[in-house]
Formats: C-alpha cells, structure tokens, sequence
C-alpha cells in the first residue's frame, strides 16, 4: 500500500457511543472492585436486598393506606357512596353499588382472580383480552400494581386503568364496538441536577452516596471508560461531578436522563466531558475544549478473553511447524464469544480466507485496518462492503481455518504495514468540527462553571461544619 496524502478526515465521523459490551464489561469491573471481590458481592446483594425492601415497603404503605378494611384489597371509593345517606335503608341494591373500585395485585393473582375481586365474571376477563392484540398486556400483571374499575349503571365494566409505572399507564374504555386499549404516556418535567462524590472504596458505592442511580453511574464509567480503567486505575480519593438531565411529574421524580457533563479526578489528573449533539443530530462527549472523549479504536475487540499469543516478528508456527512472524494478537475465549470492530469503518471482506479461515478485513479511514480471523460465522448485516460502528458486533469466536482451539487472530495495519494492537497509541476520534466549536463553547462553557460554582459552594459548606 502507498502512502496517500489525502485530505481526507483520518478519522470516521464520531457516532454515539454505543458499546453494549463495553458497558457489560464496565458493570463488571464495577462490581468486582473493589479488589476483594466477597466485598462486592456483598455490596450488590445489599443493593438487591434495598430495592425489594423499598419495594416492599411502598406494597405496604399502599396497603395500609388503602385496605385497612378488607383482606382482599379490594378499595371501594365512590361518589357515591360518600353521598350515600346510611347504608341498608335503601331499597334499591344497584344505586348502592360502587361505580368505581380499585385492586392492587397481590401474589399469584391473574386477570380472572382481579376480575372476581371487583366481580365481574369470567366472560368480562375474555371479551377485554379477546378486544385486541394490545390488551392481553393487561394480563401481565405485577404484584402492586393498581387496576382501577370503573362500572355502568348495570355493573358492567366500562373503564379500567392501570399505571404501569410513574411514567406510563395502560388503559381500557368500552366503546359501541367493543373495549379499546390505549397506552398512556405522560411526558416528563427536565431539569438538571449536579451530584459530587468522592470515592472511599469503590465508585459504586459513592456514586450511590451521590444519589446516582446504577444507570447514571455506568453512563459515567462509560464517559470516561476510554480514559479510566475503572477496573483498575480507581483510588481513594479520587471523586466525580455530575450534571445531569433529572425527570420529573409534577414536582416529583421520575427518573433520569442524559450526562450533560462531567469531571473525574483520578490519581490526582481531572478529565472533562461535555455531551455535545452536533447539527446532524448525533451526540457525543467531548473534553471541556472540544477533543473527541471517545478514541477512534477499542483496545480489545473481545470482552472477557484472555491473550494467548502476542505480536512477534519470529515464533514456531503450531500447525506448520516453521519459525514465522505472528503479525496479530490472539485472544483466547469460547466459541461463540461475540467479536466486535474495534473502530467505525467499512468490510471490505467477510468471507473465507485460505488459513484464517472465516475473516472479517475492516477498513477504518484512509490509513487503518483491522483483521479477524478463525471466526465462527458472521453477525447478521456483515458483509463485503457494509458499513459497520466502533463496537458492533461482526461475528463469533471459533476455530475455522489454520487454528488449533477457540480464539481470535486479530491484526492491525497503518498504512499497510503490521503494527502491534498492544502496544499502539490510539488515535483520537473526531474533535468538535470547526464550524460548530463555537456553539460547543456556548454550551460547554455554562456546564463547566456551574460544576465549578456548585463544587466550591459544597465544598465551603464542608468547611464551616
Ligand atoms: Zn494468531
């Protein structure tokens, strides 16, 4: 290959990053930090444990709240019935029925024994799930959920409603031609929140100390994973700040959005993040002054394999038995291990090639390839001239071609020529394009100061305690 003086960016243009497997490798590292890994074990257990307290907890409130008076928490609240002069002086039974009751699912109930509850019969439970395809989603119900029943005048089921969650809520309205189901979704307050932590034993628990939630954490390892081995290079001492994008309805809560931005001191050194969505409409994380966070390669194109050969210019080939260059790096994992690009580029072969085997060549830019070989099969959508982004996956770990075991032979090439994956200095992505640097200023510039104003106020206020 020639060398080309092309003007051509080097790099492709930054996406989102979206490493799936990055994140599942992360959430490992995370929980098995610190070292002692009994510790953190004890540490997730007890995370579990808290989330079904609380959930339990809330079950309870709404019991007692609600259904002091009958074992079958079945609620009776009505108009109605509030209005009602004393109760057994009227004659007529139907006036007297509630119009509306509510039930909150208790442990092995079903839509029949719900339904019984309220008492509606068992041809009420068939014609709402025969009404449409969407209502049998009524049937999955969980334990504490609250249905409400709203009745005719004949004690017929004319409304049910049900919030699946804080955000979202499922719906049942009989109509002339039958019950139509629809899914309501209310749309969320956003404001933003800053959170600081300082880590003692291991991020997980100061994020959780900061109030992050265990999705907001992994959003921040993965900011900041190409920069920090969280595995790895995390200390006492070292903190984080976060602004971020809070939900919420009607004053409470909801959840979370987006890292707007971010700072990690690690061993002393501060790395920035500023999530940037430029004019085309992808986001991506930049440094406080505009550099890509996110590198143009993963180092490993494999999650949880372990090295069995490295680069050399010289070895004892095991097949051929002749002294030759191993020109890759061989990861050693189970058939079937999922293999992922290691940067944004284009397959210029997914096919057999001689000894390698089943091979994916993947072209990245002007000036990069990568190579994997001896693999199982290919992922679905790779082929000779697809496109593919940094972390997808392109196939499968196996043993086809020239290989005595399960692994992956994967090469890398500047400029044509053999590099050692190890040992190379990853090139950067994309920085902030330059028609665009200064709206990133504008927005990036705002984020940075109020990390800086809400950490100095913390910080006083630490101080005078
Ligand atoms: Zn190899």
């Amino acid at each position: 290959m020639t060398y080309s003086k092309s003007k051509a960016p080097l790099y492709p243009k930054s996406h989102l990053l979206a490493a799936s497997g990055v994140a599942a490798l992360l959430s490992l590292a995370l929980l098995v930090f610190p070292s002692r890994e009994v510790e953190a074990k004890k540490t997730f257990l007890d995370l579990r444990l808290e989330t079904t307290s609380a959930l339990a907890s809330s079950e309870e409130e709404l019991f007692l709240n609600e259904s002091l008076d009958t074992p079958f928490a079945v609620i009776e609240k009505t108009e109605l019935q509030a209005s009602l002069p004393v109760q057994g002086t009227t004659e007529d039974e139907a006036e007297a029925k509630p119009r509306v009751k509510e039930v909150v699912v208790a442990n092995g109930d079903t839509l029949s024994t719900v339904f019984a509850k309220v008492g509606l019969p068992q041809s009420t439970v068939h014609d709402v799930l025969a009404s449409s395809k969407e209502a049998k989603q009524l049937a999955r119900l969980k334990v504490g959920q609250r249905l409400e029943f709203e009745f005719d005048e004949q004690g017929n089921l004319a409304q049910l409603r049900s919030p699946l969650n804080k955000l979202e809520s499922v719906q049942l309205e009989r109509s002339d031609a039958g019950y139509v189901f629809k899914k309501e979704q209310l749309k969320p307050d956003v404001s933003t929140a800053y959170a600081y932590g300082r880590i003692e034993s291991s991020l997980f628990l100061a994020a959780k100390h900061a109030g992050l939630s265990h999705n907001l954490t992994m959003d921040l390892a993965n900011v900041f994973g190409y920069d920090i081995d969280f595995a790895m290079d995390i200390r006492k001492g070292d903190s984080f700040e976060v602004v971020y994008e809070e939900k919420t309805v009607a004053g409470e809560k909801v959840g979370t959005g987006n890292i707007l931005a971010a700072r990690f001191t690690n061993r002393g050194k501060s790395y920035t993040a500023v999530r940037y969505t430029n004019k085309q409409g992808t986001s991506s994380y930049y440094t406080a002054d505009g550099q890509s966070m996110r590198k143009a390669f993963i180092r490993t194109p494999v999650d949880f394999a372990r090295i069995s050969s490295r680069f050399s210019n010289g070895r004892k080939h095991p097949i051929l038995n002749k002294i030759r260059a191993h020109k890759g790096v061989d990861y050693a994992a189970p058939r079937g291990t999922p293999i992922k690009s290691a940067g944004d580029g284009k397959v210029l072969l997914a096919g057999r090639k001689g000894g390698y085997g089943n091979t994916v060549v993947i072209q990245h830019g002007n000036r990069y390839r990568t190579l994997y070989a001896h693999m199982q099969g290919f992922a679905k959508g790779v082929r000779s001239g697809s496109s593919v982004k940094q972390g997808q996956i392109i196939g499968y770990i196996g043993t086809t071609g020239l290989s005595t075991g399960p692994h992956l032979h994967y090469e890398f090439q500047v400029d044509g020529v053999h590099v050692d994956p190890l040992g190379l200095k990853l090139p950067m992505a994309d920085p902030i394009a330059k028609n665009e640097k200064q709206r990133f200023v504008q927005l990036s510039k705002p984020l940075m100061a109020r990390m800086d104003e809400e950490r100095a106020t913390m910080l006083a206020m630490q101080n005078t305690q």
